[in-house]
């Protein structure tokens, strides 16, 4: 095979994309990896890896700031904003190298530039074209302003946020979505003063109200200004701050951080002039092995519908790559994709929500177990967070389930493997979890569903 031809071609060097390029290689395709700025794409250079970074640093100073009663006193504790955003920089680097290293081992060429489609679904980078087998889409999401406002100095994305120069003395944040939150939860922390606005109802809008309310409370109570029903109005950069206007009141602040809608990222991409269609919403159509209406190129990620996640790109781009190698499919399950929201508390889902089962006709059982009635909870200050189940009253079928606590995302997983098996919350109730653990607040939520929770 010349130089210029692949078995496969993978546009986007994303958790989507360097996931399917590894798989690829692993079942024997001779595979690039096309990128136009790093490998680990967004995920780990600009969002999801940057922002638990800050998020561990808030953790350990509010903890060193807080511990106390805990018999830990200190002294004179103080963020160092440098050492933060060189060590986020560093995290990053560290692992953008590490995939750089998996792409050599699993022996991936990497292209530098940017890539369209040619109509015959070949790929073309700064003039050259690279003929394809196959092609995998992995090029992601970008950021959208609110409506009326533009990104400025002054008014920064979420990467914006989680990048700023220097720490703010106050900041906006436009949206209390997962994002949203965890700049809220982190900044609070910092010391920094946060107004928190959403346009709908709730903190965590998607999220079950049973949960939002406790991280709702707890930002309160760490001294987030809390906004909710009011959108982010008559935006007003100025040199050195930004105004705005949520519902009845204004604020003057350092920065507006939006932390709202994305959409694909396909401008260069020229999908039409290779016949791949889009859904109503933008997202590129695909079916359960991931090929678009062009029966070479396969899309994965942000770019396809479902939840915009890391985890999702990355199982996708399993699926995809194996569809490409001409193996067996096992599509991804929509239903199983666990999201987790890393603010203080954390959140983690999985499933329906009690609201949208009884969208379904499902008229589901619920229970919910406090994380205090667990010894774990005392020991770890991790008493106000629940764990909610939603059931299939029929079988017993675990059809969603809902944490929060400060633990939230790392117990997930475990609710996911039950549902993805069928379990029913009587096995559940029924697995021994080991003792002192947040996770056995999960074994009392199943024995709650049939009112027999030991330590309620
Ligand atoms: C602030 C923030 C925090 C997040 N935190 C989490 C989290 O904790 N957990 C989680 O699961 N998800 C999180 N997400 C979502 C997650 O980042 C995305 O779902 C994930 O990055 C999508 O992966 P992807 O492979 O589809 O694309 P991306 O990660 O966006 O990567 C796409 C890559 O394609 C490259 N590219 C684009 N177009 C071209 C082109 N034409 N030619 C060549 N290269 C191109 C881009 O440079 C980029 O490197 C977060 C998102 C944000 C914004």
């Amino acid at each position: 095979m010349a130089d210029d031809e692949f078995d496969l071609i993978v546009v986007g060097g994303g958790p989507g994309g360097y996931v399917a390029a590894i798989r690829a290689a692993q079942l024997g395709l001779k595979t690039a990896v096309v990128e136009r700025d790093k490998v680990g794409g967004r995920c780990l250079n600009y969002a999801c890896i940057p922002a638990k970074t800050m998020l561990h640093t808030a953790e350990v100073l509010d903890e060193a700031k807080n511990g106390a009663h805990l018999g830990v006193k200190t002294e004179g504790v103080e963020l160092d904003w440098k050492a933060l955003s060189d060590r986020r920089a560093e995290v990053s680097a560290g692992l953008e190298s590490g995939i750089g290293m998996l792409f050599k081992k699993n022996g991936i060429t990497v292209i530098e530039g940017e890539a369209s489609l040619t109509p015959e679904g070949d790929v073309e980078v700064d003039g050259k074209t690279y003929r394809a087998g196959k092609v995998i889409l992995a090029t992601g999401s970008v950021a959208m302003p609110i409506p009326g406002t533009e990104f400025s100095d002054r008014v920064v994305d979420t990467w914006g946020g989680w990048s700023l120069p220097e720490q703010p003395a106050k900041i906006a944040v436009a949206g209390a979505g997962a994002s949203g939150a965890e700049i809220a939860s982190a900044y609070i922390r910092f010391g920094t003063d946060v107004i928190l606005v959403e346009m709908l109802d709730h903190v965590l809008p998607t999220d079950d109200p049973d949960v939002a309310r406790v991280v709702e409370r707890t930002f309160k109570k760490q001294g987030v200004e809390i906004s909710t029903g009011t959108p982010v109005e008559d935006v007003k950069p100025g040199k050195d701050s930004v105004s705005l206007k949520y519902g009845d009141s204004t604020a003057e602040v350092d920065y507006l951080v939006v932390a709202g809608g994305r959409r694909p990222d396909i401008d260069p991409l020229g999908l039409e002039a290779a016949g791949i269609e889009l859904d109503e919403s933008g997202k590129v159509k695909v079916g359960p092995d991931q090929l678009t209406s062009n029966g070479k190129v396969y899309a994965v990620g942000d770019l396809t519908p479902g939840p915009a996640l890391a985890h999702k790109a990355m199982e996708e781009g399993i699926v995809a790559a194996e569809a490409a190698a001409g193996q067996p499919v096992h599509p991804v399950d929509m239903d199983l994709i666990p999201s987790g929201t890393f603010c203080h508390p954390q959140v983690a889902s999985v499933g329906l929500t009690e609201a949208e089962a009884k969208e379904q006709g499902l008229e589901p059982k619920t229970a919910k177990f406090k994380l205090g009635g667990v010894g774990a909870g005392s020991v770890y200050e991790d008493r106000d967070g629940i764990v909610k189940l939603v059931v299939d009253p029929e079988y017993g079928e675990i059809v969603g389930a809902q944490v929060v606590g400060n633990r939230a995302c790392d117990m997930i997983p475990e609710l996911v493997a039950v549902m993805a098996l069928e379990g029913g919350y009587q096995e559940l109730a029924r697995m021994t979890h080991p003792h002192p653990t947040i996770s056995e607040a999960v074994l009392d939520a199943a024995r709650a569903v049939d009112g027999w929770a030991t330590h309620a």
